[in-house]
């Protein structure tokens, strides 16, 4: 039996002694990805919301695990950051991602910063060591972080990220209207982009409400010159209302899905996506 943290016992459950097996052998075998290079990186165009050009692409880490195929990363990633095993995971994938863009000298690249990296305190120091060995230019990577480490920190926060325009590099605030983001931060912190989160762009289905909300966002980022990428767009009525209040940038499947390097050249070769 188990002390459910309410001084009351439940009967044992056997389900959940295979779900906590399971998810240590899902983090041992996250390890030996990292390790031995099972990580793989896949990138997402994001385009300009007026011309449809190619401007930037997003990283975003996959991993087809050893005998039972692809994991999602909101499966992985979660594991990472409870695992202490995402500083290695996060610097793999900006390592892969500074490489590749060897390819594409024209394009912004954007990578996820997860909080707990963020926190490290080695952390601006390993960016750093990749940007050396990889030979990209800083002014062309945008990390995306979460609001999450701002409420709860905001000193070292505001101190992390001081260090980090030091080097050059650009800040988005991620998954905007998700959880509890507010303008504030983004002035408060001085954050570079705003991203519009895909909950706020599906909403847009539902009537004028959302569009009214997503137009008041937007205006407000854009007082403060603080440009910004909606994701998750899916439809062309979705791309024409985000476009008209404002956002400069545009990411979804409706311009294509994250994929393989050679699916970007492929896109780059014909210009405008879709
Ligand atoms: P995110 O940062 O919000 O990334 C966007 C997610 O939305 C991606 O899911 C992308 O595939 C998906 N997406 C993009 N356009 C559309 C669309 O039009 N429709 C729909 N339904 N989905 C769309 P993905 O690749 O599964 O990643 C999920 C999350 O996992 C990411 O959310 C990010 O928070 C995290 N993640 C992925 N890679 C990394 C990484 O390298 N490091 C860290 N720290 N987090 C990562
Ligand atoms: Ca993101
Ligand atoms: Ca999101
Ligand atoms: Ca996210």
């Amino acid at each position: 039996s188990k002390d459910n943290g309410r001084g009351c016992w439940t009967p044992y459950d056997p389900q959940m002694d295979i779900e906590r097996e399971e998810r240590h052998q899902l983090e041992l075998d996250l390890r030996t990805a990292i390790q031995s290079g099972e990580i793989t990186v896949v990138y997402q165009p994001v385009v300009n919301a007026n011309s449809f050009e190619i401007v930037s692409v997003e990283a975003l880490a996959r991993w087809n695990r050893k005998g039972h195929g692809p994991v999602a990363p909101d499966v992985f990633i979660p594991i990472a950051e409870a695992s202490g095993l995402i500083d290695e995971l996060g610097i793999c994938v900006l390592h892969h991602a500074c490489r590749q863009m060897h390819d594409w000298p024209d394009l912004r690249l954007s990578v996820n910063i997860s909080p707990g990296q963020f926190r490290d305190p080695a952390f601006v120091g390993h960016v750093e060591t990749v940007f050396r060995e990889t030979g990209m230019d800083p002014r062309r990577v945008v990390l995306e972080m979460t609001e999450t480490y701002f409420i709860h920190s905001p000193e070292r926060a505001a101190q992390a990220l001081k260090r980090l325009r030091r080097l050059g590099v650009r800040i988005a605030l991620d998954d905007f209207g998700a959880g509890f983001s507010s303008v504030g931060y983004l002035r408060q912190f001085g954050f570079d982009r705003m991203k519009i989160d895909r909950s706020m762009v599906t909403a847009l289905d539902g009537g004028p409400k959302a569009v009214e909300m997503l137009q008041a966002t937007v205006a407000l980022a854009r007082s403060l010159d603080i440009p910004v990428t909606a994701e998750g767009v899916e439809t062309e009525a979705q791309a024409v209302a985000l476009r008209l209040a404002g956002c400069d940038e545009l990411q979804g499947y409706l311009f294509g899905r994250p994929c393989e390097p050679a699916e970007i050249d492929r896109l780059r070769c014909r210009g405008q996506v879709p």
